[in-house]
């Protein structure tokens, strides 16, 4: 008979305070317990605290009394410094105590399992969470021992400890790259920079300098995948140890991997036609697939298995996926674009579209969209702020109507495109869904199910 293994207890003795208990905070403090720590665990909410409380956490508020811990792991959503400090980070900092993501604490668990497993880090303003699962995906179809995580769910301190030939992909906000310490990454990826969170991160310089960070503490052994498409990120190269492979959507990089027309590829030559791979429509996506194959080529996956690899991505549910189709017209699903950038990218992956768009709109509405309205055939709106919508549209002289729902709006985007108005109906709302939905995902539903309906209705279900 085999012994037992002993248990697994990498931060025995360590005192670790967790503030947040949400998604990633709960799980977090629960693995912590469970590897030696000693976990005092907080949240502001009291259901929350409820919650840890019946999953057998001791409940302290380490801003109360002295801080006792030898460090914080603060959930990414709770700021540390912009706008205001959390009483918790206030006191971690007084009591020059470190402030830490999860990602931080699972690299040294698997340190301290004395596994070489490596580590990719995807950050950016946009497309992480496309890039990240494309990474994975090209991984596991290679056949390599993988995770996903971070960001993207499930949150890092839920994965598995990997052996010495896995590979951890793990989504990284700027939020969470201002909370590592020791975490190095084999491959970091940056794909782009515009304006986000300044809320958090001060101004432009604040936030380029927080996603800066994935490159921390690399060395020449190490891999940066940086995107050449906006010069903020470009010029990331200077303060950059690591290997630099540069990718693009729109230019040749030798060296490095790029999108000629729709065709990656690299130094070797092509690696594939885009066209090849409809998960993944437009110019953005693009550079999410030039970045994914840049990295896994770094960790050793062979042209042909990312070229196969990128063709049978399933994509990510809320970013342009194709629900249904029925009578020569496809059912798009983009109701991640929350704001007039995002859904910019949906419009220039179609060269004509019935549209849905509307909800709580952004700060300038979607005037911005206006180079792309002459694809849109007709637009169906909905939401609190359809008629804002309306009035832009109007100036525009793109053809429209307030739906009012999206209930109502899909049959009717249907009834038009099936009419011949284009052969793509397309959610891509530009706006935020709270006014009608508990959020992105709940929209993105809802329209796949009544897309689906409406083509199974057809008879021809996706
Ligand atoms: P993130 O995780 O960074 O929010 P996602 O992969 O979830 O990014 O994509 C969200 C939206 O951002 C997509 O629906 C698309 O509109 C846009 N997007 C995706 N990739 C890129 C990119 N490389 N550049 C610009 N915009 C992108």
């Amino acid at each position: 008979m085999t012994p037992p293994a002993p248990p697994f207890t990498p931060f025995l003795g360590a005192r670790i305070a967790v503030v947040g208990l949400g998604r990633a905070g709960l799980p977090a403090a629960l693995r912590l317990v469970d590897w030696g720590a000693e976990v005092e665990a907080w949240d502001d909410g009291e259901a929350q605290r409820r919650t840890a409380a019946a999953a057998g956490l001791t409940l302290r508020d380490p801003a109360e009394g002295r801080f006792r811990a030898d460090a914080l792991l603060l959930s990414p959503g709770i700021p540390h410094l912009i706008p205001r400090a959390h009483a918790a980070a206030q006191a971690a900092r007084t009591a020059g105590a470190p402030i830490l993501c999860d990602v931080e604490f699972l690299f040294r668990a698997v340190l301290a399992a004395q596994s070489r497993a490596r580590f990719v880090g995807v950050t950016g303003t946009n497309g992480k969470s496309t890039t990240t699962a494309l990474i994975h995906h090209l991984l596991t179809e290679a056949g390599r021992e993988a995770e996903v995580g971070g960001n993207l769910g499930p949150p890092a301190l839920s994965l598995n400890i990997l052996g010495s030939e896995g590979v951890y992909t793990l989504e990284m906000s700027s939020y969470m790259l201002e909370r590592i310490a020791t975490l190095r990454f084999n491959v970091a990826v940056m794909l782009n920079l515009s304006p986000d969170h300044l809320d958090r991160h001060g101004d432009m310089a604040g936030y380029a300098a927080a996603k800066a960070r994935v490159f921390a503490r690399q060395s020449h052994e190490d891999v940066a995948v940086l995107g050449q498409d906006d010069t903020m990120t470009a010029a990331m190269a200077t303060g950059i140890a690591a290997r630099i492979v540069p990718v693009s959507a729109l230019t040749p990089q030798p060296g490095g991997v790029w999108a000629e027309g729709r065709v990656l590829r690299d130094d070797a030559g092509p690696i594939l036609d885009l066209r090849d791979a409809p998960a993944l429509p437009g110019d953005h996506n693009a550079q999410n697939a030039a970045a994914a194959a840049a990295a896994c080529h770094a960790l050793g996956v062979s042209r042909s298995d990312i070229a196969s690899g990128i063709v049978t991505f399933a994509g990510l549910p809320h970013r342009l996926e194709r629900v249904a189709e029925a009578r020569g017209v496809v059912f798009v699903n983009d109701s991640k674009a929350t704001n007039a950038d995002s859904a910019a990218r949906a419009l220039a992956a179609y060269d004509r579209v019935v549209w849905i768009a509307g909800g709580e709109a952004k700060d300038g509405g979607i005037e911005s969209l206006a180079p792309f309205f002459p694809r849109v055939a007709r637009a169906f709106l909905i939401g609190r702020d359809a008629p804002i919508l309306a009035r832009t549209l109007a100036a525009h002289g793109v053809p429209h109507e307030i739906a009012g729902t999206l209930d109502a709006a899909v049959p009717a985007a249907a009834a038009a495109a099936f009419g011949g108005a284009a052969p793509v109906v397309l959610l891509s709302p530009a706006c935020a869904s709270w006014d009608q939905f508990t959020g992105f995902d709940a929209r993105g539903n809802r329209f796949r199910d009544l897309a689906r309906a409406l083509a199974t209705t057809d008879g021809r279900a996706a």
